[in-house]
């Protein structure tokens, strides 16, 4: 018997990720030999691709392919080959909305419910709980083994695959492999064996496969869980011959609300039958988000108690960017039609308070085509232009051209209003393919925005290039992203002044979204046009609690006094120095917030195009005068519910 053996550097970014493991396990079926990959002392047979995801293999690990039998030298090249040409394969990127955690209009309390943002778009719906649309069938087959179960499941799953979009096919297709994984089958097999009948079987060797997974504390593989669990629970289900019925979901637009959903429900149910997601367990990188954002339907996941908080049968309104969900009890059960993107529109005329005091509300979008969409509500143009949403799954940097491309496309766009520039914010969960990973223990306090600018300035400069050649189309500003130190601003102006051409008049901010930075603002805005406060990452990091995490929603709290008084301080340096503040961070989508926020001060509010219209509401209803008032007090309240309470002062009924 011959052996051979090759060792191959992982250059994909997102390291050995479900889908290079799926086809790899494929490629080893073609071959005679047995193979195994080696990586840092432990090994795994390629017919597992669970035991090969618990390597934990990384981008730029190296790992040992070896084969034991007659072909083993063509077996090991194959392999090889694949496994070195993975840096192509854009890595299972986060839902576009769990990075911009974009707003939070709806406080918990009240009559909404927050989590965390998995896919973005706002729909409104009848409430559905998936527990109650479950019913069974009468034609179960009497004799169900544990193979032939598991490839029913994976045999639907590749079904599914053949319907769906490319995006979602290649997820149907790797969880499909991962159904006929040999280690679910063994760990199904051995808890058959102790008695337990054969849906209970699957539920228990989900969760010991699962925690083999969970054990390596890597968020990836732990989303891999989830996977092993929803096919554990699909197995299950056809074990028992429990089915969902699609009569239940009813005509009208329906909100699925669950424990948690498996990709394979969400692809079966499909874009037709839902118009958004809500879900008690997940994550904004699982499988299911991912599907949920290829079909386009909103989804928000880890809201505690969702099913006992949103009644069966309820209207309600869920914002897959913002992560809220409202009800709407008593309203209409809207049609189709209705149910995407309801939002009245607005009149493009400018909004001052009662007393005339002019404030600036602009909207946040992340690309030209999400700016075409929201040109009916821009007021004041573009507040937040997140630049880099549009190249995360992109395997080359973008050029100066394409840039300014882009860039003067938006500007165009806005016929005259503002396009503030943020420049790109990759790092921690916004990872490219075309940059490599770092590995670090903490993402989010690691190189991200500005830290990875100084770290590669050509990316910085190409950007500032074309945003020069976009002033040229109509009025811009650009702003750095993650600044910390007073060093961190100047030199991002430098840079712009070396990169941007004078004349172009380009606004130059920065964002105050680091706690440092935001407290170094009387020093800071000596050397800016402008500062814009990024809430979302200033609560995260003034709490130390990752806005990612589903249960420490609750410490997301926009209404903290501390938050408030951080900003007045803000408002203070900035007003003394003739520096206007904008917010752009999710807070200024509530009303009440943003009320509050206009009241110590703030110029600027930019949120999403949809929230638009409830400002224009709320803020010209009241009066300068008393905004300030309520601010104060609101500086001086002890608990962010009595905030909430100030806040509601003018509020139109
Ligand atoms: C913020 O942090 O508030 C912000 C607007 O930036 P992002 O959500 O893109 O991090
Ligand atoms: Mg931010």
């Amino acid at each position: 018997m011959s052996r051979h053996e090759l060792a191959v550097i992982i250059r994909d970014p997102a390291g050995l990720h479900a889908r290079p493991a799926a086809r790899l396990v494929e490629e080893a079926r073609r071959h005679e030999s047995a193979l195994r990959v080696v990586h840092a002392g432990a090994e795994s047979a390629l017919t597992s691709m669970i035991a090969l995801l618990a390597l934990g293999v990384r981008a730029g690990d190296e790992v040992v392919v070896r084969g034991d039998g007659p072909d083993s030298e063509d077996a090991v090249r194959a392999v090889a080959a694949l496994l070195g040409d993975q840096g192509g394969d854009p890595a299972p990127a986060p839902a576009e909305a769990a990075s911009p955690a974009e707003d939070s209009p709806v406080p918990p309390g009240d009559d909404g419910l927050r989590g965390v943002p998995a896919s973005a778009g706002r729909a409104v719906g009848v409430i559905r709980h998936l527990s109650r649309l479950e019913t069974l069938t009468a034609d179960v087959p009497t004799v169900l083994e544990v193979e032939g179960v598991l490839t029913t499941v994976a045999a639907r799953l590749r079904d599914q695959a053949q319907q769906a979009d490319e995006s979602s096919a290649v997820i149907l297709e790797a969880l499909a492999e991962l159904a006929l994984d040999p280690q679910l089958t063994a760990a199904a097999r051995s808890r058959l064996a102790t008695g337990l009948p054969l849906s209970e079987a699957f539920t228990a060797a989900g969760e010991d496969v699962a925690a083999v997974l969970e054990r390596s504390q890597d968020s990836y593989l732990a989303a891999r869980a989830a996977d092993i669990r929803h096919l554990a629970a699909d197995a299950a289900a056809l074990a028992l011959g429990r089915v969902i019925d699609v009569t239940e979901l009813g005509e009208e637009p329906c909100i699925l609300v669950a424990s948690d959903v498996s990709p394979s429900l969400l692809s079966a149910l499909g874009r037709s039958r839902l118009a958004g997601v809500v879900t008690e367990q997940g994550s904004a990188s699982s499988h299911a988000s991912l599907i949920a954002s290829s079909l386009g339907v909103p989804m928000v996941v880890a809201v505690p108690d969702a099913v006992e908080r949103l009644p069966h049968g309820v209207v309600a309104v869920v914002d897959g960017a913002a992560g809220s969900i409202e009800l709407r009890s008593g309203a209409p059960v809207p049609t189709f039609e209705e149910a995407a993107g309801s939002e009245e529109p607005t009149a493009a005329t400018p909004i001052s308070t009662l007393d005339g005091h002019r404030i600036q509300v602009a909207v946040n979008v992340g690309s030209v085509t999400e700016l075409h969409s929201a040109r009916t509500a821009t007021v004041d143009g573009v507040g937040l232009y997140r630049t880099e949403l549009s190249y995360l799954s992109r395997t080359s940097a973008p050029s100066e051209d394409e840039l300014t491309a882009e860039l003067s496309e938006a500007v165009r766009s806005l016929a005259g209003q503002r396009l503030i520039v943020r420049t790109f914010d990759f790092g921690s969960d916004k990872q490219p393919p075309f940059l490599t990973a770092v590995d670090e223990p903490n993402p989010a306090l690691g190189v991200r925005g500005i830290r990875l600018a100084r770290l590669r300035p050509e990316l910085l400069r190409a950007q500032l290039r074309a945003v020069s050649h976009a002033a040229q189309q109509g009025p811009v500003g650009v702003m750095a992203p993650m600044v910390t130190t007073v060093d961190d601003v100047v030199w991002f102006v430098d840079q712009v002044r070396q990169h941007v051409d004078p004349q172009a008049q380009v606004e130059v901010g920065v964002m105050l979204e680091v706690p440092a930075a935001a407290l170094a603002a009387v020093e800071i805005v000596k050397h800016v046009d402008f500062v814009s406060v990024g809430t979302n990452d200033l609560v995260q990091y003034l709490n130390a609690a990752d806005r990612q995490v589903g249960h420490l929603a609750g410490l997301q709290e926009p209404f903290a006094p501390v938050l408030l008084r951080l900003l007045k301080s803000i408002c203070d340096a900035a007003r003394a120095n003739g520096t206007w503040v904008g917010i752009c961070g999710a807070a200024a989508a509530d009303p009440d917030w943003a009320a509050l926020a206009v009241g110590l001060g703030v110029d600027e509010l930019s949120v999403p195009p949809a929230a638009v219209a409830r400002l224009r509401r709320r803020l010209t209803g009241v009066r300068l005068d008393e905004l300030e008032l309520v601010a104060a007090k609101a500086l001086r309240t002890g608990t962010p519910e009595a905030v909430r309470d100030l806040a509601r002062v003018g509020r139109p009924e």
